[in-house]
């Protein structure tokens, strides 16, 4: 398929590194690709950062058919820009696709897209330690109708934003509540897609830890309550007895890049990692006896995100001893050099963007 790139005549100024937020502000360009039953996914272009125009009738602004991604590039200290297992992101998307009926893309075309569009805006790439530039792909249902069926037109598109480092002054732990009244997805839900839902369903719990003075969710599976499954929009980990454990792909949880970078670094040191159901009785037993040593979030925005205190029914766990845990810290160091290139890649994770 052809790639066409209309650049934009009134670029914006670029932000100061200094002061980036998370997804507030948005590059020059971005890519754009429909679909339609008869023509496939056609009309593939580069163009100028713009507003989508929708009728109020548009499926996906009333149904919720739409999926995503989020991946980042990062600048090198000589000047390289580089991608972090893109073509991960590219399979889940699709993988995402099948669970809402949207119709599958060309992976490697939709890379190569996306590869082009940072080239085509890498100025904006961040300079200052740990800053980077947040890749949204997202595909949203475009049909006019009210009717409850899967969408015959899609909008394929990608964003760009310029992000800051997730914690600005040195690790951040954060402390995570455990509801045991809202669930986020069940077996069998769209608990394993990259879909709009599972954000909807997580809003309100999420409100409720944040008013109770917490950061994050703690979410268990939805049919008995009692398994652990996900920390807010991230996958969780935890290092008992010395090995690491994370609950298993059983259908409710998203099967996160980060997840299996740590898994894969895990099995290179020899540390035991274990990916095996856990339940929230386990845990406090294991804080009780002294074996819970670390908890931490593994996701793109963070990498790794600490937990010093999990609230459950009554009680409030001091984890480890509230700071970060040597595990999270070299995970979260080991992951980054390779994303800066500060350090060697021996699993083939990184994508070199080139310029255009
Ligand atoms: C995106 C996401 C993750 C993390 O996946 P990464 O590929 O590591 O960024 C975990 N859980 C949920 C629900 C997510 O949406």
């Amino acid at each position: 398929m052809d790639l066409k790139i209309i650049k934009t005549k009134m670029p914006k100024e670029l932000p100061d590194d200094s002061t980036l937020g998370f997804g507030q502000m948005f590059t020059d360009h971005m890519f754009n690709m429909d679909y339609s039953p008869d023509k496939g996914w056609y009309d593939a272009r580069i163009e100028p950062y713009a507003p989508i125009m929708m009728d109020p009738s548009t499926m996906v602004l009333h149904y919720g058919q739409t999926i995503f991604e989020g991946l980042k590039a990062y600048r090198t200290s000589d000047e390289k820009i580089q991608l972090f297992r893109p073509e991960r992101n590219m399979a889940r998307l699709n993988r995402s696709a099948g669970f809402v009926c949207i119709p599958e893309i060309d992976e490697a075309f939709v890379l190569h897209a996306l590869k082009k569009l940072v080239a085509v805006d890498k100025e904006w790439v961040p300079r200052a330690p740990e800053t980077s530039l947040y890749i949204r792909p997202a595909i949203v249902a475009m049909d006019h109708y009210l009717g409850v069926r899967p969408s015959h037109t899609y909008r394929l598109f990608i964003m760009l934003s310029p992000v800051g480092a997730y914690f600005s002054e040195g690790f951040n732990p954060v402390s995570i509540w455990v509801s045991d009244e809202h669930v986020r997805t069940v077996r069998g839900g769209l608990g394993e897609a990259k879909t709009a839902a599972n954000y909807a369903a997580s809003l309100y719990a999420a409100q409720v830890a944040r008013k109770a003075g917490y950061t994050q969710v703690l979410w268990l599976d939805g049919i008995e309550q009692r398994h652990i499954e996900e920390v807010g929009t991230m996958n969780i980990m935890f290092v008992i007895n010395g090995g690491l454990v994370t609950p298993p792909l059983g259908g409710s949880i998203l099967a996160g890049i980060t997840r299996d970078s740590i898994l894969t670094l895990a099995r290179e040191w020899n540390i035991p990692a274990a990916e095996r159901p856990i339940t929230i009785d386990e845990l406090m037993a294991a804080h009780e006896d002294g074996s819970l040593q670390e908890i931490f979030g593994a996701g793109t925005a963070a990498v790794v995100s600490p937990v010093s205190h999990l609230a459950w029914k009554d009680k409030v766990l001091t984890i480890g001893d509230g700071r970060v845990g040597p595990m999270a810290q070299r995970f979260y160091k080991a992951i980054t050099d390779i994303q800066y290139g500060r350090a060697d890649d021996p699993f083939g994770w990184i994508v070199p963007v080139e310029e255009v």
